[in-house]
């Protein structure tokens, strides 16, 4: 059987890692619009404050994933669900055929309307890619917060008990 889990956010990492651990039969695909391999997306305020690495954050290597039997297709956005072939198209307009589908694709951040110190505006670390582009590593000193998936609120360095 071939199974597609669209999006390898945390939800859909461990969902396929579970189809491929209880179907070892099955053909277990993980496809997500991220470059990156599965990472603590929790973490990336972490990564914000320079306390972690982007390598410390990976928390399905590749050898993990393939020794489990899964493909995995990173920088695969899917742009559409062909139901009537069991098909989904990704941007690029490759199909990939399954026999069960799963949406993981989680939710988008609200971005709060507010100047930043060194942003147009506050950064919304809500994936990788956004959290090393729009602030990269920052010094010490200029360390101050994080607003985190729109509903997590200030995470104020100086306020804040470490690992909270
Ligand atoms: C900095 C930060 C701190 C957080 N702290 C906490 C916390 O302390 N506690 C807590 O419970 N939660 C926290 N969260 C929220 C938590 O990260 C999310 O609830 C969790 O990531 C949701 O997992 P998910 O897999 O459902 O969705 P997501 O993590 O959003 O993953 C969805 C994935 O699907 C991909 N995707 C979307 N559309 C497509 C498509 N069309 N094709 C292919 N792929 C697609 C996305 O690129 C993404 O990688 C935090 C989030 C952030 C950013």
């Amino acid at each position: 059987m071939r199974l597609l889990v669209i999006g390898a956010g945390p939800a859909g990492t461990r969902c396929a890692v579970r189809l491929a651990e209880r179907l070892p039969a099955s053909a277990v695909t993980l496809a997500g619009a991220e470059a990156a391999l599965p990472y603590d997306r929790v973490a990336l305020s972490k990564l914000l404050a320079g306390d972690a690495t982007m390598e410390g954050l990976i928390t399905h290597p590749l050898a993990l994933l393939r020794g489990l039997g899964i493909v995995y297709r990173p920088a695969t956005p899917i742009a559409a669900i062909d139901r009537a072939a069991s098909e989904a198209v990704t941007t690029r307009g490759e199909r990939l055929g399954y026999d069960r589908l799963v949406l993981a694709t989680g939710s988008s951040a609200i971005r709060l309307p507010l100047p930043g110190p060194r942003c147009r505006e506050w950064c919304s670390t809500g994936t990788w890619t956004t959290c090393g582009r729009c602030c990269g590593p920052r010094p010490a000193a200029a360390r101050r917060s994080s607003s985190a998936a729109g509903c997590w609120g200030w995470r104020r360095r100086s306020g804040w008990p470490r690992g909270g």
